[in-house]
């Protein structure tokens, strides 16, 4: 479940400032379609209406074929699971930060997800650099370490549907490496919005969407986009 589709959706932010004017693509079911784009291009802004931060203008988008606006705020953000380009934790301890994104998960539920993000060795700590225990010091969070609580929490509350947005972005080659294994962890069989700047970074994507000017451009996979130039 989760089969997400775009039909010929309108946005605007400024009415005098078309963002999106007419985008159509699906994302089936269990697979992961990438957007990749110049800055600016609106790539983010597809998530944001996904999420239905904001409404469409004309046109449509559906989960397994029902609007987003006849579904409720609550059970939207229980389908969908996102790991933000920038990861805004609550200064509480990890473990309560990867505990948010499924508030009745137990301490071992919360600890294995942790596991998998490779995080488990700080849960107790705050991200801000200092022990839940008061008076101690502890590690101060990296760009990087975020987000793996951001991926930790979203492997927590295990949506149908996932929104990477730049997951990779900020971070040097080796840690993006990590962290997108662990990515690749979470989105297998999920419904996966990836929203990218580079098309190195989404090679094993289903279909890669080109957004330049409010259209899509150009489509296809990895491969075949390569071949095009
Ligand atoms: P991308 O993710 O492709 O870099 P965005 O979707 O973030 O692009 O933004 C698309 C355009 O919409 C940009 O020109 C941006 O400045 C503008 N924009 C984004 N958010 C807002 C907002 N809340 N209000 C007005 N304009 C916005
Ligand atoms: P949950 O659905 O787990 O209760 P939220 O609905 O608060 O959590 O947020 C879900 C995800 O969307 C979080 O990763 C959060 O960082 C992100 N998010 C929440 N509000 C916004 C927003 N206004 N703009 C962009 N991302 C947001």
């Amino acid at each position: 479940s989760g089969a997400i589709a775009f039909r010929d959706v309108h946005f605007a932010y400024d009415p005098a400032r078309p963002i999106l004017k007419g985008v159509s693509f699906e994302v089936p079911a269990g697979k992961t379609v990438a957007v990749v784009g110049p800055s600016g291009a609106g790539k983010s802004t597809l998530s944001r209406l996904l999420y239905r931060f904001y409404d469409i203008q004309q046109g449509s988008i559906t989960i397994d074929g029902q609007d987003v606006r006849a579904v409720t705020q609550k059970s939207l953000r229980s389908a969908i699971g996102m790991v933000p380009q920038d990861t805004v934790l609550f200064n509480d301890t990890i473990a309560y930060n990867i505990r948010y994104g499924r508030p009745s998960a137990t301490d071992e539920e919360v600890k294995a997800a942790a596991d998998i993000a490779q995080i488990s060795g700080f849960i107790e700590h705050l991200p801000g650099g200092f022990r839940a225990t008061v008076g101690e010091r502890g590690l101060k969070l990296s760009g990087g370490e975020k987000q793996r609580v951001a991926i930790a929490r979203t492997i927590l509350k295990s949506p149908p549907i996932l929104i990477l947005d730049e997951a990779t972005s900020a971070l040097d080659t080796r840690t993006e490496q990590e962290i997108q294994a662990a990515l690749d962890l979470v989105s297998k069989n999920r419904t996966t919005l990836v929203i990218a700047h580079r098309l190195s970074t989404v090679v094993d994507a289903d279909e890669i969407i080109v957004l330049k000017d409010g259209l899509i451009a150009e489509r296809g996979t990895h491969a075949g986009l390569l071949r095009q130039g």
